[in-house]
């Protein structure tokens, strides 16, 4: 059996990062992506033009149909899926809690909390109904344990979640030979900032980190796909923090 993984959020950033390392390291590949699908295709061909496979799928992970359609399409272009990297995420943009609008802090937990969920639940009857396994890889951040006061209230509180969901779930489904982790990255350099409306947050920060500078997506990519790999199978319902010691 193929080993097949969906990457949520794969266009660029991150998640292509480790669209392309999982790739190099075996995975056939699903690059998810929610509007971009020049840059998805571009990621797809560098896959391709490096030996691997991989196929671009849009869906929208804050829609549970979406979700649906990502899971059966890729099931039937690529075979049984049997990993999973929840990357798509949001900040809900720059500015104090007070100031934000009770529908963005919506739309930052239905994207990165709820999504995330929605697509745990769909991979984990993928991995029931082949029997052989599987694992989900949580994208979180610094920020679920630093709070990230008077920029990111919200979106720190979500990634909080996602490090229990990633605690509990790891414990109710390790008897299974599923195993369930995450990685909380710190400041990386990608367009998540500029999109945030802070492009200047990387070069700002760099002081504040011990290594004294932000990680780059490929470093990263690295640990998730480590953790994909059988090399942690002893490792399940943990975040592990790649962020240059902050
Ligand atoms: P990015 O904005 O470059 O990439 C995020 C990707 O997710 C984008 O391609 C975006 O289109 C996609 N996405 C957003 N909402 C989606 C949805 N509803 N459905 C499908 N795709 C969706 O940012 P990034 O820095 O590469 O972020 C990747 C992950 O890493 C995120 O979960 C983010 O919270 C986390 N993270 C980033 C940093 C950082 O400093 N860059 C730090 C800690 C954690």
């Amino acid at each position: 059996m193929e080993k097949v993984l969906i990457v949520t959020g794969a266009s660029r950033g991150i998640g292509a990062a480790i669209a392309r390392q999982a790739a190099a390291d075996g995975w056939v590949v699903a690059v998810n992506y929610l509007r971009d699908a020049a840059a998805a295709a571009g990621v797809v061909a560098q896959i391709e033009a490096a030996g691997g496979r991989a196929l671009a799928v849009q869906a929208d992970v804050a829609r549970d149909e979406d979700i649906e359609r990502l899971f059966a399409t890729v099931q039937r272009e690529l075979g049984p899926v049997s990993g999973l990297v929840n990357n798509a995420g949001i900040t809900g943009g720059l500015g104090t809690f007070s100031a934000a609008e009770p529908a963005t802090m919506e739309r930052v937990f239905r994207t990165n909390v709820l999504g995330l969920m929605q697509c745990s639940r769909l991979a984990l009857a993928a991995f029931r109904a082949h029997g052989q396994g599987g694992v989900i890889v949580n994208i979180s951040s610094t920020a679920a344990t630093a709070g990230s006061p008077n920029e990111y209230v919200g979106y720190a509180a979500s990634k909080a979640a996602v490090d229990t969901f990633t605690m509990g779930l790891g414990k109710e489904v390790a008897a299974e030979g599923i195993r369930v982790c995450g990685v909380a990255p710190g400041t990386t350099q990608t367009d998540i900032h500029a999109t945030s409306g802070d492009a200047g947050r990387p070069a700002r920060v760099a002081a504040r980190i011990p290594m004294l500078r932000v990680g780059e997506p490929e470093e990263i990519a690295e640990a998730a796909v480590w953790l994909l790999s059988p090399a942690a199978r002893y490792i399940t319902a943990t975040t592990l923090r790649v962020s240059g010691g902050a």
